[in-house]
This record gives C-alpha cells, sequence and structure tokens, in this order.
C-alpha cells in the first residue's frame, strides 16, 4: 500500500481503518465474508485498464489476448463447480443480474411472482421501490406465518391465478432449504420460467451443503460475494442454449458495457478455492456453526423465524424480547458484534426500524470459529439484548466488546495482514 500511502494518505488511512475494524469485530452479517488474500491481489491489478466489451472470441476492442482466456477459465470453473452447460460471469453484481433476467424474459408491464420484501425476498423480486416493481407486475408469495416457511400451496394457487412469466425462488432472508423440485413442478404446471436466485446459498451449494437447483431451475443466479466467498459480482447460469444465448444478450449489450476485468479474475480464483475440497468442510461448517448458535440463542428465549435454520442464517424477531431490531443492531456493534436490523414475516414495524436482527456464519467460520465460539457469540448477544431491554447496556456493551477482542485475536480472518 505504499503508492497510495504516499499519493493518498487520506484514503489510505481510511482502509486502514477498515481493516482494524473488519479484524476487531465478529462479523455476523450472513450476506457477508471474508475473500482470501488470492483473491484480494487479483481484484487489485492492471485488468482494470482493459475494456472488452462482448465475449470471448466477439470482442468490440483489439488487445484481448489474456482477457479472453481469465474470462473462459471463469466461465469454465463456474460450469464444472455448479453443473451447468453455461455462465456468464460479467454482471457488475445481484441486482444488475436479476435485471437481466427481466430484460432476458419479459416485457415491460409483464407479471412476474417473488417472494415478499419481508419474507425474506430480495427488493429485485418485485419490491414497489425496485425497478422490479416499477417496470413489471410482480406478484407477491409469503411465508407461512405458524411454520415461517415458504407457502408452496399460495404460490401454487397465486401462480395458476397470475400466469406469471417468471417465477424467482430465493432470497435474502431465508433461514431454510429452498425447495426447488416443488417450485419447478409449478413452474411447469403454469409454464413460467423458474429463476433460482441463490446469491446468499452459493458457496453452500457448491460445497454440498445446500440442494442444488441445477436441473429444476431455468435459469440461475447469484453474487459472488457472499457465501461463495470471491469478489463483489455476479453470474447467470443456465443449461438451455437458447436461454443462456438470451441471458448474454441481456447482459452485454443489453444492460451493461464493458466487463470488469479484475473481478472477472478473482472470480475465477474464489471459483478454485471453491472447488477445492476444504472449501466443502467450510460450507458444512457454516451450517453446523448456524445450527449451534441458533440452538444457544433458542435457549436463551430469542424467537428465531421458523425455529431454526437449515443453512448459514438466522432471523431473530425481538418482539419477546421487548427490544426492536435497530436499536439491537447499534448496541451489537457497539459491543463489537456486526449484525443488521431487519424485517421479520409480518413485522407490524417498518423496514427502517423493523422487529428483528439478521445474522449468519459465513464469515465467523471463514475465521476458523467452530461451534464452541457460537455458543459464546449467543451469550453475549443475549447479555447485550437483555441489559437494552432493562435500560443498563453500557457497561455489559463494554465489558463484552473487552471479552470479544480476545476472541477475534484468537482468529485471524483471511485476507486481512
Ligand atoms: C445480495 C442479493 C442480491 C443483490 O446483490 P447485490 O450485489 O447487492 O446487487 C440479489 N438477490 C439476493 C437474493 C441477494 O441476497
Amino acid at each position: 500500500m505504499s503508492s497510495l500511502e504516499s499519493v493518498d494518505p487520506q484514503i489510505a488511512e481510511l482502509i486502514g481503518a477498515e481493516e482494524r475494524r473488519q479484524a476487531d469485530t465478529v462479523k455476523l452479517i450472513p450476506s457477508e465474508n471474508y475473500v482470501s488474500k488470492a483473491v484480494l491481489e487479483a481484484t487489485g491489478t492492471v485488468l482494470t485498464n482493459k475494456y472488452s466489451e462482448g465475449y470471448a472470441g466477439k470482442r468490440y476492442y483489439e488487445g484481448q489476448q489474456v482477457i479472453d482466456p481469465i474470462e473462459t477459465l471463469a466461465i469454465e470453473r463456474a460450469k464444472s463447480l455448479f453443473g451447468v452447460n453455461h455462465a456468464n460471469v460479467q454482471p457488475y453484481s445481484g441486482s444488475p443480474a436479476n435485471l437481466a433476467i427481466y430484460l432476458a424474459f419479459m416485457q415491460p408491464g409483464d407479471t412476474f411472482m417473488g417472494m415478499n420484501l419481508s419474507s425474506g425476498g430480495h427488493l429485485t423480486h418485485g419490491s414497489p421501490v425496485s425497478v422490479s416493481g416499477k417496470w413489471f407486475k410482480p406478484v407477491s408469495y409469503n411465508v407461512r406465518k405458524e411454520t415461517g416457511r415458504a407457502d408452496m400451496d399460495q404460490v401454487r394457487e397465486l401462480a395458476l391465478e397470475h400466469r406469471p412469466k417468471v417465477i424467482f425462488c430465493g432470497g435474502t432472508a431465508i433461514p431454510r432449504i429452498i425447495d426447488f423440485p416443488a417450485f419447478a413442478e409449478i413452474a411447469r404446471e403454469v409454464g413460467a420460467i423458474l429463476a433460482a436466485d441463490i446469491a446468499h446459498i452459493a458457496g453452500l451449494i457448491a460445497g454440498g451443503a445446500h440442494p442444488s437447483p441445477v436441473g429444476y431451475a431455468d435459469v440461475i443466479s447469484t453474487t459472488t460475494h457472499k457465501t461463495l466467498r470471491g469478489p463483489r459480482g455476479a453470474m447467470l447460469m443456465a443449461d438451455d442454449d437458447e436461454k443462456a444465448t438470451l441471458l448474454n444478450k441481456a447482459i452485454f449489450p443489453g444492460l451493461q458495457g464493458g466487463p470488469h476485468n479484475h473481478t472477472t479474475a478473482a472470480i475465477a480464483v474464489a471459483l478454485h478455492e471453491a472447488a477445492q475440497p476444504e472449501f466443502s468442510t467450510y460450507a458444512h461448517q457454516v451450517v453446523a456453526n448456524a445450527k449451534a448458535l441458533a440452538e444457544e440463542l433458542s435457549n436463551r428465549g430469542f424467537d428465531l423465524v421458523s425455529g431454526g435454520t437449515d443453512n448459514h442464517l438466522i432471523l431473530i424477531d425481538l418482539t419477546s424480547k421487548g427490544v426492536p431490531g435497530k436499536p439491537a443492531a447499534k448496541a451489537l456493534d457497539r459491543a463489537g458484534l456486526e449484525t443488521n436490523y431487519n424485517t421479520v414475516p409480518f413485522d407490524p414495524r417498518r423496514p427502517f426500524d423493523p422487529s428483528g436482527i439478521r445474522i449468519g456464519t459465513p464469515s465467523v467460520t471463514s475465521r476458523g470459529m467452530k461451534e464452541a465460539e457460537m455458543r459464546q457469540i449467543g451469550a453475549w448477544m443475549d447479555e447485550v439484548v437483555t441489559a437494552l431491554s432493562k435500560g443498563d447496556a453500557e457497561d455489559v456493551i463494554t465489558r463484552v466488546h473487552g471479552e470479544v477482542s480476545e476472541l477475534t485475536a484468537r482468529f485471524p480472518a483471511p485476507g486481512l495482514s
């Protein structure tokens, strides 16, 4: 970082501060992770200098002798890791990847289905504030109130009634296994395209710790920076040649210009890492850790949406603890436990001040923490939230922060110096 320090000491100092913050906190945000030093190195390369609109062998700029094999390697690794026929590694991030699915298979005003935001769906699955909800006609399905799990009867009823062009499954706050075969059956019945958005669980699928949508979903969209532990980016995958061509055209020239080649190289590195046996061990430990943490929280009286977890993610309804999500997340952050406040299904409160918090284990597992550390984290969360509900959390926050620092010092995060 020596050039950065001399050219722009302000930004260098801020990046250093963020690195220390990441090292010193227990990161429980389920959509985040720590990439390896190798992924970081690929991201910070001269590949950022190159324009390469188009696809390998069909570019609009000369000088692609090196970029073409890099992008081809990334594609081949994605195909082999997930077992699909086609992959596009150019989407800038998960949201544009999903937008490309709409562009590929729908016209403005067309109807599609996705999971309601407050049930765990993503903004891009039809929220009225997103382009997906403004330019298309979303029909939202929910989880069942009693079980906290996707209401497949409602999915089928709505699909038969509205005949959507596309049905999205997947989301950002789903603690349970997604039933891809059940969604596929409904999509077939109504002639809809099934889009599986595996942004959160791609790493678990790659590591064999969650069932794969391959063979069920027509198209698959994923980010690369969550459980997959790559750089910020996304991929679109499909088996069918025609659908893959439509997706490629939707990304370029439909939505995007030049691909971010430094990101493409880092995605290739992450896919290589995810194909190693250690990554499968990692993915299974992420789930084991989430189950241990969920059990500890449950034993301590926390109300978990759906009663627990099958994956990396836990959604907590704090109503029973007498503290809303936002003040809880802020107090936990001050204690060194980084979470995010989140709506829970049928939340009576508003998205900016909801009833719940969302946590997950991808990052702490990347640091090598196991079940014992999860139980300790659960105990700390309980101490902070309980103190907050009684109105005197300051002493507890200070003490827990000290103990958190001792823990993070014992488990250095990958990629940080
Ligand atoms: C994170 C996420 C996205 C969006 O990804 P960005 O990279 O933040 O645009 C889309 N869908 C789901 C299910 C996600 O979890």
